[in-house]
């Protein structure tokens, strides 16, 4: 199975990442993860002041990033998205990675969110890190957090349309309990497996 979580910053895409890593044994490919991971290489630090910022690093960086890891053997079996595509050229990338190897999106889901909640999640997060002695996320900020939302709107958000038009989104509702975020992931996921993959086309 090869999806894609779509929401802005503090959405839940990586709470539900885990469990679909959990349920369908798929890759968990966060292209945030693998940035902050990499902040030690020359790219990384390329990388390490836009993310501080919220902005957007270059499509081209993630885009390679992403075609480097869906290449590895245990991403053959499939993978879930998490923070990838967030803008269209990385979408229209993403599609041509896809066909060259013969593979579809099984699902775009769209977890849909209430912007003025989302501050508060993620000071709920921070708190909890701070309580538990972890390091936070240089773009853990008010400030920062600001921006990130800035760029989803103006960038990330015209993916909905984009997957809209292919037929793939499906969109729950993200301001739910994390449990019935799940279900209602589960049940996407359960009818999607029902029907005969686009791939084999
Ligand atoms: P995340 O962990 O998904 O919230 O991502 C943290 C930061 O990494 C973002 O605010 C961006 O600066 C950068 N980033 C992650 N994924 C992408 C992407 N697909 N395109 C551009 N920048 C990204």
């Amino acid at each position: 199975m090869r999806l894609i979580l779509l929401g802005p910053p503090g959405a839940g895409k990586g709470t539900q990442a885990k469990h679909l890593v959990d349920r369908y044994g798929l890759v968990h490919l966060s292209t945030g993860d693998i940035l902050r991971a990499a902040a030690n290489t020359s790219a990384g630090a390329r990388a390490r002041e836009i993310m501080a910022r919220g902005d957007l690093v270059p499509d081209e960086l993630v885009v390679e990033i992403v075609a480097e890891r869906i290449d590895e053997p245990d991403a053959t079996a499939g993978f879930v998205l998490d923070g990838f595509p967030r803008t269209v050229p990385q979408a229209e990338a993403l599609d041509r990675l896809l066909d060259e190897k013969g593979f579809a999106l099984d699902a775009v889901i769209e977890l849909q969110v209430d912007e003025g909640v989302l501050l508060k999640r993620i000071e709920t997060r921070v708190a909890d890190m701070t309580a538990r002695g972890e390091p936070l996320r240089a773009d853990d900020n008010p400030e920062s957090l600001r921006q990130r939302l800035a760029a989803y709107r103006a960038q990330t958000a015209p993916l909905v349309e984009f997957y809209a038009r292919k037929g793939t989104l499906r969109t729950v509702d993200g301001m739910a309990l994390i449990p019935a975020v799940t279900r209602a992931i589960d049940r996407i996921l359960d009818a999607v497996a029902g029907t005969p993959s686009r791939a084999a086309r």
